[in-house]
């Protein structure tokens, strides 16, 4: 593990780093995002060891990381019009696009698909590996299948240490959600995925782009568009539950289940907003941040789950919070750790 701030890039660091890249090794390093697990894209036995790394199921596609827009060229078949106008919108940034792969991108890394997923993260660090590695790094959150996305060098190395080369410790992650996914291969573009660019800020560029019908609810039963959001998400070890409703009707229900829970010996977490611990009853309380402030619960979200997994806290109420903004990206999450468990009062 090595500590590098953006601010003042350690050359002989980044170059070994490629070095470990190019040779097959996995590297995790930080985005604005979330830190990303990476490996050479181009090399289908990079792409293996990182689903092997992270115990994820190999029909779940990776995104692959680039630096520079000239890189797009060579691992997509076409580049339409509308991703170049996206780059020049929101690239280096939080998007991720989906586009018809070229036969230079192994399946391996494409979870078998024809599509490819590209993004180009704005985080300096990242993108000097990016180009030492070669200029194709696949990179997926760097975390164990079924734990949160690390928002911190600690938590991947809590989840991979041993498993990875190298981990670079960039400090936390601003953002703290992985990156909104875009579809550009369908008829209409369509989010996937919300993140912290929002379908408002693509329709300026875009004028018209759908959202896939299952963000926001259940989504068993269905066909998913994008392989990876069949599989459950992260769940905590606790029983989650969001509960909605005005803010004394949401404090008032759960003060009244976590006062039955503590009669049957169970112990209870709150994940809500503002000052928490004054308001609920519950033996694990945490703040997402000030009310209203979706950019502070994305940056603390996956945190609080971990806690709340390490306290080994057994039922969890969550404020449903505003779906404004990147609010909206919060309750999707949130939504599935919760298995779209939610309560109305
Ligand atoms: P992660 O790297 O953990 O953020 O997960 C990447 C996610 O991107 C996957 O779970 C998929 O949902 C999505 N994804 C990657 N490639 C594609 C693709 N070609 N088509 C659709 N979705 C994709
Ligand atoms: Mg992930």
């Amino acid at each position: 593990m090595i500590r590098m701030e953006e601010a003042h890039i350690d050359g002989t660091v980044i170059r070994e780093a490629g070095r470990i890249l190019r040779e097959g090794g996995l590297v995790a390093f930080p985005t604005e995002t979330v830190y990303g697990l990476g490996g050479d894209a181009l090399n289908p036995q990079s792409s293996r060891k990182i689903y092997a790394a992270k115990g994820r199921p190999s029909d779940n596609p990776l995104i692959i990381h680039i630096a520079d827009l000239d890189a797009l060229g060579l691992i997509v078949r076409e580049i339409p019009e509308c991703a170049v106008r996206l780059a020049e919108r929101f690239w280096p940034g939080p998007l991720t696009m989906i586009l018809h792969k070229s036969e230079r991108v192994p399946y391996e890394t494409t979870g078998g698909l024809d599509t490819v997923a590209v993004r180009m993260p704005v985080n300096r660090t990242a993108r000097e590996l990016i180009r030492a590695a070669g200029g194709y790094v696949a990179a997926p959150s760097a975390n164990r299948s079924g734990r949160p996305s690390p928002t911190a060098a600690r938590y991947v190395a809590e989840d991979l240490a041993g498993r990875v080369e190298m981990i670079i410790d960039g400090g936390d992650a601003p953002i703290g959600l992985e990156s909104t996914i875009v579809d550009l291969t369908s008829d209409r573009p369509t989010v996937l995925r919300p993140g912290y660019i929002t379908r408002q800020q693509l329709e300026e560029v875009l004028s018209q782009v759908e959202e896939d019908s299952t963000l926001m609810r259940d989504d068993s039963g269905q066909a998913p568009k994008a392989p990876g959001m069949k599989y459950r998400h992260y769940a905590p070890k606790g029983d989650l539950t969001i509960v909605r409703g005005t803010q004394e009707a949401v404090t008032a229900y759960i003060n009244a289940r976590c006062q039955e829970l503590k009669e049957k010996n169970k112990k209870t977490g709150v994940i809500g907003s503002g000052a928490v611990s004054g308001k609920y009853h519950a033996d694990v309380c945490k703040s997402v941040g000030e009310r209203g402030d979706e950019e502070a619960a994305a940056r603390e979200l996956y945190r609080i789950l971990r806690e709340f997994d390490d306290e080994c806290v057994e039922v969890i109420y969550a404020e449903a919070f505003a779906e404004s903004g990147v609010g909206r990206a919060v309750m999707n999450r949130l939504l599935k750790a919760a298995g779209y468990r939610v309560e109305e009062v």
